[in-house]
């Protein structure tokens, strides 16, 4: 069944005394649950297994309660108590015979200690380094605290190997290990052997690996996993000494695990970063080193995963985001199904689940952190439940995600479009600049539809109450989606701005409807997700003179959940756009807006010839409220059920229209629950005393 051009990436791989399956590597990464939600965490990697990959990591995993990145949700290992919620995860990896692979994190001048309020350690004297500017400082390490840190990786490894681990990662990229504090010297700034020269700066490394190969290292395999580039100038790890440290230490771990600089770097969005955007720092690496290598790049098309291989970059295709958007992606290359493939569309969604410490999310897997709490599998349905037919209005995300779904399930679903075409807002959002791949979410449904006996897809087809009660499906879904309010109603304004209207005001529907404006234009940003970036940016490059004004204090505020605020401000910058933070738009006149200042409401005025008004949306709910007030002629049309889902009910991210799409399919038909937890949740026992 298999492409034998793929064959390549099903050949078995040693690393250390172990061997690996196939070359199919999920690197370590967070989902929000972490120590909160194991169950949740060990289904969820169990899932990988099944869907065929060959080494399966955690994420990371802190590993003394020295060093803690709280309020952040990971796994620990800080003594035994830990041990039988790893076995658990541990356990569910090597179900399909996939090696189970624990990271071990010391976070050193990452780890504010908020929980342990321990003093933290690390290389240098230097406040710590996290995303909230903590005021806590870390205490320069002395011979003493290396000589303990050495031992409590021990421990660490000892406990991994009880807890049924093959592999330990050692974490030393993205800014986060302390293997990159001691390497850098940005971090270091030692004077003594530790610091220095880079053979003096890698001697922490191979201490520790060197300890830990006495300890386990008969059994298991060390990994250790750098980062590529630290990207912050001549102070940084840069890729040429990456390069060094590698040739300095060939054989120093079993693999070499690289990752681009800081965590934002690496987990790029597609927005930003194109597959395999590491292919420049990556290459030439291998040939450093007798070990082999992986390395990660949102890999999703098996012929640049070859590509990889052949061209002798990598020997294992890291994926991190791809293994979340897709988990049987290995096994769908294995049978030739490559069409199958549901592609990360690197929104990064996933990640804010760990950046806003709550329970990630997948734009293109509504499944992803529910295969525990709510028995959802990826790629199985629940049974048919007693009813057939399902009308769905609207070919949005929602109603695309219900659609596939149900088909799964086997219901006979009709699914009807207003539009010419199908993909709801992602058919407009996909042509924004940066924006292209988010269109996966449509490829992939249209084409699994196409492949269903079961759905009949009308488009160019706007249903109102009387057809729908006509048509006599026994469920309507109604996921007819959202528009933008062009009131400016949203956080500053809860009530309709005041707007003079001989200026001239779009939304961003307009925008994407093609109704462009010129001269000098105001983008008012009270939304603070992507949009406002976006449409700042698309209109610069049109040609308008921009100025973007956000009452938040970051452009793009909240795209620092999914690690693009940075990179969204300097393209805007570099865009010639010009931002104004901490301002409102108070009020729109006939000659410009009129901003507030978000502490003193300090006015000022803002000259400009059409105004962009990025606020909230409004849900498309009247044919919902119009089959409502028709309850009583449900019967005589055979309808036994409406429900109204994704933005229609209210707007929200894509993922948020997948996720109320699949739910809307799993729940369809199933036995009311009354008032009870819709989900799964794992409570600790309370201490005896
Ligand atoms: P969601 O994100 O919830 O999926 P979208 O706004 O992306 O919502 O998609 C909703 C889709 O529903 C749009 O493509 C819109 O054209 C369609 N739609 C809205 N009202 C109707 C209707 N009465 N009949 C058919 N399609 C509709
Ligand atoms: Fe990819 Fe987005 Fe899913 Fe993350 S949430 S795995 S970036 S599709």
């Amino acid at each position: 069944m298999r492409d034998p051009r793929y064959d390549i990436l099903f050949e078995p791989m040693a690393i250390g005394p172990l061997s690996a399956k196939n070359r199919f590597y999920q690197v370590p990464h967070c989902n929000g649950g972490g120590y909160r939600d194991p169950s949740a965490a060990a289904a969820m990697r169990g899932i990988k297994a099944e869907g065929g990959w060959g080494v399966i990591f955690t994420e990371q995993t802190e590993m003394h309660h020295t060093s803690e990145i709280t309020p952040f949700i990971e796994l620990r290992l800080w003594d035994d108590k830990d041990i039988p919620a790893l076995r658990k995860m541990s356990e569910a990896m090597k179900t399909h015979g996939a090696l189970a692979g624990i990271q071990l994190a010391y976070s050193g001048i990452n780890g504010p200690n908020l929980y342990t309020k321990e003093v933290p350690l690390a290389p240098t004297a230097l406040p710590i380094r996290t995303f909230t500017n903590d005021p806590v400082q870390a205490r320069a390490m002395d011979k003493t605290d290396i000589r303990d840190l050495r031992r409590w990786f021990v421990n660490a490894a000892k406990r991994s190997k009880v807890a049924g681990f093959d592999l330990i990662c050692l974490y030393g990229a993205h800014g986060f290990g302390i293997f990159q504090h001691f390497l850098s010297r940005a971090t270091n700034q030692r004077g003594d052997e530790y610091g220095g020269s880079l053979e003096n700066r890698s001697r922490f490394a191979r201490e520790v690996i060197a300890d830990m190969r006495d300890a386990v290292g008969d059994t298991m395999a060390l990994t250790l996993r750098v980062s590529l580039d630290e990207s912050i100038g001549d102070l940084g790890f840069s890729n040429a000494e990456v390069r060094d440290f590698i040739e300095m230490n060939r054989d120093l771990p079993d693999l070499w695990d690289l990752a681009q600089g800081t965590w934002e770097d690496c987990s790029g969005p597609s927005r930003f970063k194109e597959e395999a955007a590491q292919e420049a720092l990556v290459r030439g690496i291998r040939a450093l080193t007798d070990k082999p290598v992986v390395g990660v790049g949102r890999f999703t098309s098996p012929d640049v995963m070859v590509r990889m291989v052949k061209s002798g970059a990598l020997d294992f295709i890291g994926c991190a985001r791809p293994s979340i958007a897709d988990p049987f992606l290995p096994k769908k290359v294995e049978e030739g199904r490559i069409e199958d493939i549901r592609e990360c569309i690197g929104c990064n969604i996933c990640i804010t689940g760990d950046m806003t410490m709550s329970i990630s999310r997948c734009t293109q897997n509504p499944t992803f952190m529910e295969e525990w709490r709510k028995g959802w599998h990826p790629e199985r349905m629940n049974a048919k439940g007693d009813s057939s037919s399902v009308l769905i209005v609207g070919a949005g995300p929602a109603g695309l995600e219900a659609a596939r779904a149900l088909s799964l399930r086997g219901y006979d679903v009709a699914l009807a479009e207003a539009r010419e075409v199908i993909g709801g807002r992602v058919a407009r959002e996909r042509l924004l600049p940066g924006l292209s791949a988010w269109g996966r979410v449509v490829d992939y449904r249209q084409y699994q539809l196409s492949q269903r006996p079961n759905v009949e897809t009308y488009i160019g087809s706007e249903l109102d109450a009387d057809q729908i009660l006509d048509f006599g499906f026994q469920n309507v879904c109604i996921a007819t989606g959202s528009h933008w309010r062009a009131d400016g109603v949203s956080r500053q304004h809860v009530v309709p701005m005041p707007m003079d209207p001989a200026m001239p005001v779009l939304t961003p529907d307009d925008i994407m409807a093609g109704r462009l404006p010129s001269g000098r234009v105001v983008v008012y940003d009270d939304d603070h997700y992507y949009m406002g970036g976006v449409i700042a940016e698309l209109l610069a490059q049109k040609g308008c003179e921009v100025t973007l004004v956000t009452p938040a204090p970051y452009v793009s505020d909240w795209a620092r959940n999914t690690l693009e605020q940075h990179a969204i401000h300097v393209r805007l910058a570099g865009a010639g756009v010009k931002i104004v933070l901490n301002r409102g738009v108070a009020a729109i006149r006939a000659d410009g807006v009129e901003t507030n200042c978000t502490y003193t409401d300090a006015r000022e005025v803002t000259s400009c010839d059409a105004v962009v008004v990025v606020a909230s949306r409004r849900s498309e709910d009247a044919l919902y409220h119009a089959l409502m007030a028709r309850q009583a002629d449900w019967a005589d049309a055979g309808i036994r059920s409406v429900k109204l889902i994704g933005d229609a009910a209210a707007p929200g991210p894509i993922a948020w229209a997948t996720y109320a799409g699949h739910r809307y399919a799993r729940d369809l038909d199933g036995p009311d629950i009354g008032d009870a937890l819709p989900f799964r949740r794992e409570v600790a026992d309370l201490a005896a005393d």
